[in-house]
């Protein structure tokens, strides 16, 4: 399991010298070392989890926000299994987007499997910029997942959200 930290901090709940200026510098945040621990502790069970590389991770509310390689995320979406027991270890919500991602795709990869359609900003009188969302259709089990989205999207890359939805 490879994260923003040393394995070795990860196992043992310690910071080294190196990572411990990286938190001082700001380069590491408090919350990425509690997630870095938390994915250790699970792939210390699950050998799934050991191939996954934490780039990096946030959170909103008591929600995960878990930024990872592509190809781990295709990964995590086959196999239901797998993402159960991580929400299960998180005790929450987790999100996983991908490391270094544009807007679009950050916003494709919070609403899969519902498919953006189209993206497009616009300023309101007062200067304040809105970004809207078209997706594909609406999923009535998941309003809840909807507000929880606009709530990441303005937390984590400032962005005001309007969703609207085609078809
Ligand atoms: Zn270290």
């Amino acid at each position: 399991m490879k994260t923003p930290i040393c394995s070795f901090d990860a196992k043992t709940g310690v910071l080294c010298a190196g990572c411990e200026a990286k938190l001082e510098a700001g380069q590491l945040t408090p919350t990425e070392i509690e997630i870095a621990i938390k994915l250790t502790r699970l792939a210390e069970r699950e050998q799934e989890v050991n191939t996954l590389s934490m780039i990096s991770a946030a959170k909103s509310g008591v929600d995960s926000v878990l930024f990872l390689r592509g190809s781990d995320i295709s990964f995590l979406r086959s196999n239901p299994e797998l993402l159960k027991k991580v929400e299960t270890e998180f005790g929450g919500a987790v999100w996983f987007v991908e490391a270094q991602a544009t807007d679009r795709r950050f916003m494709e990869n919070l609403f899969f499997p519902s498919k953006v359609l189209n993206m497009n900003f616009f300023w309101l009188p007062d200067g304040k910029k809105l970004t809207r969302v078209l997706i594909d259709r609406r999923d009535p089990k998941n309003a809840i997942k909807t507000t929880r989205i606009q709530d990441i999207a303005k937390e984590l890359r400032n962005v005001e959200l309007i969703i609207e939805y085609g078809a």
